[in-house]
């Protein structure tokens, strides 16, 4: 198979493009997928100026990000411009950019191992106790489809939590 990228011939491994279908992804390189979890050498990337042409949605999101991170160079960002989505697409480009959309009360964004606070005291539906105000829950998880969702540990047990009752320490 050849590289959805940088059409190097050769082993692919299957790259998971997030925030879009459930198992979106592509087949990729060894050496675009260390650059991607990694740092980018821009020059391997002009690779983009054709690929980004795919039909295929996940390459024109991984295309589109990839660019996005080279914005400050010139090339990059004429293709970025070119890189023409449909409106689901664009939408899915973006979650990624945003991050998983998962905010605290105060609308700072939330990432996995955060530690928040409550704001407010919650009943635990089913454990027969009361989360109080001020409560640290430390090394939060999101929850993948729901940016309104969290979970974490009070009292021992495992619970979810709406993002907007916690802020972030
Ligand atoms: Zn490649």
């Amino acid at each position: 198979m050849s590289c959805a990228l940088c059409s190097a011939e050769g082993a692919t491994r299957f790259f998971a493009v997030t925030g879009g279908p459930e198992e979106a992804g592509v087949q990729i390189c060894a050496t675009c997928q260390t650059q991607i979890e990694g740092s980018l050498e821009p020059d391997h990337w002009r690779c983009l100026a054709s690929s980004m042409w795919s039909q295929e949605p996940a390459v024109q999101v991984l295309a589109k990000r990839t660019l996005e991170r080279l914005a400050d160079l010139d090339w990059a960002r004429d293709l970025a411009d070119q890189l023409w989505l449909d409106d689901e697409t664009r939408a899915w480009a973006d979650n990624q950019v945003l991050g998983s959309g998962h905010v605290d009360s105060n609308g700072a964004p939330l990432s996995a191992g955060d530690n928040v606070v409550l704001i407010k005291d919650l009943p635990v539906k089913g454990a027969g106790f009361t989360a109080k105000r001020g409560t640290a829950v430390r090394g939060i998880s999101l929850v993948q489809d729901n940016p309104e969702h969290i979970e974490g540990r009070v009292e021992g047990q495992r619970i979810v939590i709406l993002t907007k009752f916690v802020k972030k320490k």
